[in-house]
């Protein structure tokens, strides 16, 4: 008999008898198909091998008899040929020995502190899973048990899925049990039947008749795909790897007692089981995630209930591939019902392992993911305690999370006294432990919202929570009173007034005070209301990167035009595009830029020469007039001419002036192209608060070293740039320091460029936002960069709405599209109505406003602010997202 070791930390030892020591064979079978494929992928390494390794703990407490345990362990298996076999080396073959030698490995903690207890219970429990099988050497199964005092007890059973399954471990809980009972002699214990041989089970799966039940199993699922494999695109925290991993975490959830009676009582009522009840709430939160309605469930069955052989142990488990159509606009009793016609037909076909239908349907391979079943769903059998109490000890049977797991997701209902624990094993290089629990409380609370009515569309339970709507009212309440009668260059001229002397540009050596730039800016206005132009026409903008930018930008809306940047670097097909489009009759230039023959339908005007007036022509036009219009490229198509009213920007001055904040004392680098609406925030921003605006020039604009030290010398403290450009920056070895607020913008902000960044600023900000709703919609301050960096809060007087394809509001943690209401919601597309009705919807709580459909995915999170996922470029009417490395496309 084996003595009690002491000792610290769990380690295993040679169990004392090794029945495979002699390799004396009882039997030798052929492995079952299932065995077979289980075999193959055991043979993909170290980690995919331990995903098979399933671990329970059976907890005992009362005065436990050791001698009697062993006996009852070895008992076990001389009854179970699973339990006592190894496969051959080729995989083909179940080679059975005569007798069990299954003995627990003793390991005292009766002296240790509770703490030091649970701490090496969690080692033990993690080496269960973490240590290998060897397939051909065996033993296929260990147990460990541990002593925490005289009467308590763990008893940690583990076996590669080869020789063990899921309704196994319940068998063999029960019957140790039994036989320990039996053994120790401490009630009159039922005697067992006779064990189903697992060997005869295998046999038989070779058999004519099973192979003929194979055969048309088969083809029933087949039919099942004929229109092809769905795959399920769950957003993920990270984009999936070219090469699958199996790292695995798990989260728990309870299902109280109540909540599980009554979702008992709901299947009932609709005539399905429990697990079918739980099985379509699952689907249908699997379809809501996804925004996917045709979705594929991995569902393990159990081959024993199939054949009647209850007692079975071994590997008889057979993957159901379960394809539901979840129309969540449907009631949920509709749903239900047609997941339940779907479960059971699926049932009725279990002769087909899911290596074959593989194999059959043709299912591309992606080294990426696993085949059409990346999701899995089981319902534990209900095990009550006191079935699991005998001989004295009070029995409870948990099982030990996996550390690599085959599946992306794995939920596993597991039924203790009357209370379901969800269990989800997630795969870590995927998911986050927050999405997962989200998920979960997300599938409780629609059951919670399912049982009170099940005639509710499906897609009503999924509803955001009241938490959710409080924190997302909070999110939005953005209102800040601001100069709305005011339009930009009144604010800039009230700035040129209260500060004349105070430089504004520099440019190259030339130096403009706002006296100067607010007298030349006034000349061209007067020259532009001589050429005819007046409140609320275009006039383009083609000048070089320098002080005339300015002056034109300026002198433009002081005429009561909007401007057009047409920056003379791009090609001059576009710039034909945009002059012909806008029907701009003027465009505003300077001696630096060659004449552009495809501009020659407007009158160029230049303004080397055009000297200063004091005062600007009389106003005229309102707050509701264009400030500027700026072609975006559309990815298809032609470029589009966002409208952005005064009004608009107005906002986003006051917004930006108060965070992330702009002074007078600011030195602001102006390094973008007016044609790009982020130069908004580097040349009229800078302008209103009387701020100084250093131009940086065409080289300088693409050579880091040139961008580097013009900021340096300068004194620069204010960037606003994209990611290529600060990486350009630091590329040249440029420091920063902390007198520097930095902005990131125009697309998502790389967390390796926000942890670069960050020592080399004083400020971090990433800024977002489409041209559609005037530069920047939402700003996070960045202190730390380990994940996905957040696009943060609302800018002022403007709300974001996460949204699903019928524009509902999505709860926390559920992928949607962006929408932005608010005062930077601006005019729409320059002659095209037809699009602008696509993007710009009405506001659905404010009559008369609108809402801009992004195009960008988001997703709320629990800590209240917002993550953007990259673009979808999917229409309204389009179900389903495709996210994948880290782009996310329409399907
Ligand atoms: P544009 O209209 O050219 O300004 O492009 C706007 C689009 O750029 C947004 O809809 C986003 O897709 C992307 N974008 C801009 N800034 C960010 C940001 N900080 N994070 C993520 N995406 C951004
Ligand atoms: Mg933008």
């Amino acid at each position: 008999m084996n003595s009690v070791t002491q000792a610290p930390q769990p380690q295993l030892t040679e169990v004392n008898y090794d029945p495979f020591e002699s390799r004396e064979l009882a039997r030798a079978v052929p492995t079952t198909e299932a065995q077979r494929e289980l075999w193959l992928a055991d043979q993909l390494g170290r980690e995919a091998s331990l995903a098979y390794n399933e671990s329970v703990t059976l907890r005992l407490e009362g005065a436990l008899d050791l001698a009697a345990l062993q006996d009852a362990l070895l008992a076990l298996s001389d009854r179970h040929e699973a339990l006592r076999s190894t496969l051959s080396t080729d995989g083909t073959s179940l080679m059975i020995v005569p007798r069990g030698g299954l003995q627990a490995h003793l390991v005292d903690l009766a002296a240790q502190t509770a703490p030091e207890q649970d701490r090496a219970l969690a080692a033990a429990r993690a080496l269960a899973v973490n240590e290998p099988f060897d397939l051909v050497e065996g033993p296929l199964v260990r147990a460990t048990l541990l002593k925490r005092g005289p009467t308590r007890h763990e008893l940690l059973l583990t076996a590669h899925h080869v020789v063990c399954d899921g309704w196994s471990f319940g068998v063999v809980a029960h019957e140790l049990m039994a036989l320990y009972a039996r053994i120790a002699g401490k009630q009159s214990a039922d005697t067992l039947p006779p064990a189903d041989s697992f060997g005869d089970y295998a046999v038989a799966q070779h058999g004519s008749e099973y192979q003929a039940a194979a055969d048309t199993d088969t083809q029933w699922w087949l039919r099942q795909y004929e229109g092809g494999t769905p795959v399920l695109e769950l957003p993920t925290d990270r984009p999936r790897r070219a090469q699958r991993s199996f790292d695995s975490k798990r989260e728990d959830l309870v299902m109280d007692a109540a909540l599980t009676e009554a979702v008992r009582k709901l299947g009932s009522k609709q005539g399905a089981s429990l697990f079918v009840t739980l099985f379509s709430a699952f689907g249908a939160l699997l379809a809501r995630l996804s925004g996917q309605d045709d979705i594929v469930v991995g569902v393990p069955a159990a081959g024993q209930a199939n054949e009647g052989r209850t007692t079975l142990v071994g590997h008889c488990v057979q993957l159901l591939p379960i394809r539901m159509a979840a129309d969540l606009e449907q009631p949920f009793a509709d749903l239900l019902k047609a997941t339940r016609t779907r479960v059971l037909d699926a049932y009725e076909h279990p002769a087909c392992t899911f290596g074959q239908l593989l194999k059959k349907l043709q299912v591309q391979r992606d080294p990426g993911r696993l085949p059409l079943v990346s999701v899995l769903f089981n319902l534990d059998q209900a095990i009550r305690s006191e079935e699991l109490s005998k001989g004295g000890l009070k029995g409870e049977l948990l099982s030990n999370p996996r550390h690599f797991e085959n599946f992306d997701l794995f939920l596993n209902a597991s039924q203790t006294d009357g209370c379901i624990v969800l269990e989800c094993q997630y795969n870590t290089g995927l998911f986050d432990a927050a999405s997962v629990r989200r998920w979960l409380e997300l599938y409780r609370e629609a059951v919670q919202r399912l049982v009170a009515d099940a005639q509710l569309p499906t897609v009503a339970a999924f509803a955001p929570t009241a938490t959710d709507l409080a924190l997302l009212a909070r999110f939005n309440d953005s209102a800040l009173a601001y100069p709305r009668e005011l339009r930009v260059h009144t604010m800039i001229a009230r700035q040129a007034a209260a500060t004349p002397e105070h430089i504004a540009v520099i440019a190259g050596d030339k130096r403009l005070s706002y006296r100067q730039l607010d007298q030349r800016a006034n000349a061209l206005a007067h020259t532009l209301r001589e050429h005819g132009v007046k409140a609320g026409d275009l006039v383009g903008l083609s000048c070089g990167r320098n002080e005339f930018m300015l002056v034109g930008l300026l002198g433009i809306l002081k005429a009561g035009a909007g401007y057009v940047p047409m920056d003379p670097a791009f090609p001059a097909d576009r710039l034909a595009y945009m002059c012909s489009h806008s029907a701009a009759t003027v465009v505003v230039s300077d001696g630096s830029v060659a004449e552009v023959p495809e501009l020659a339908s407007a009158t160029r005007l230049l303004l080397d020469d055009m000297g200063k007036r004091p005062d600007a022509p009389p106003p005229a036009g309102s707050v509701d007039d264009v400030a500027y219009v700026i072609y975006t490229s559309g990815s298809t198509g032609q470029p589009k001419g966002v409208r952005v009213p005064h009004r608009s920007v107005t906002n986003l001055l006051a917004s930006v002036t108060r965070e992330p904040g702009m002074t007078a004392r600011n030195v602001v680098l102006s390094v973008t192209t007016l044609s790009f609406d982020i130069a908004v925030s580097e040349v009229i921003l800078p302008l209103t608060v009387g701020a100084t605006i250093v131009v940086a020039d065409r080289n300088q604009v693409v050579d880091g070293d040139a961008l580097r030290e013009l900021i340096e010398v300068a004194g620069v403290d204010f960037i606003d740039a994209t990611p290529s450009t600060w990486r350009l920056l630091l590329a040249a070895g440029w420091q920063g320091g902390s007198q520097i607020k930095a902005i990131c913008t125009g697309e998502p902000l790389p967390p390796d460029l926000g942890r670069e960044l960050l020592p080399h600023v004083g400020e971090l900000w990433n800024g977002y936002g489409p041209t559609e709703t005037t530069v920047w919609s939402s700003f996070h301050r960045v202190l730390h960069c380990d994940g996905p960096v957040p696009i943060g809060h609302p800018v002022a007087n403007t709300q974001l709405h996460v949204v699903d394809t019928q524009l509902r509001q999505v709860p926390v943690g559920v992928v949607g599209e962006i929408f932005i209401g608010g005062e930077g919601v601006t005019l729409g597309y320059h002659g095209r109505p037809d699009l602008t009705a696509e993007r710009f919807l009405p506001d659905p709580h404010r009559p008369g406003h609108h809402w801009y459909k992004t195009g960008d995915l988001g997703r709320w999170r629990a800590d209240g602010v917002l993550e953007c996922l990259g673009r979808s470029d999917h229409q309204v009417k389009v179900r389903g997202y495709r996210i994948e490395l880290g782009e996310i496309e329409a399907t």
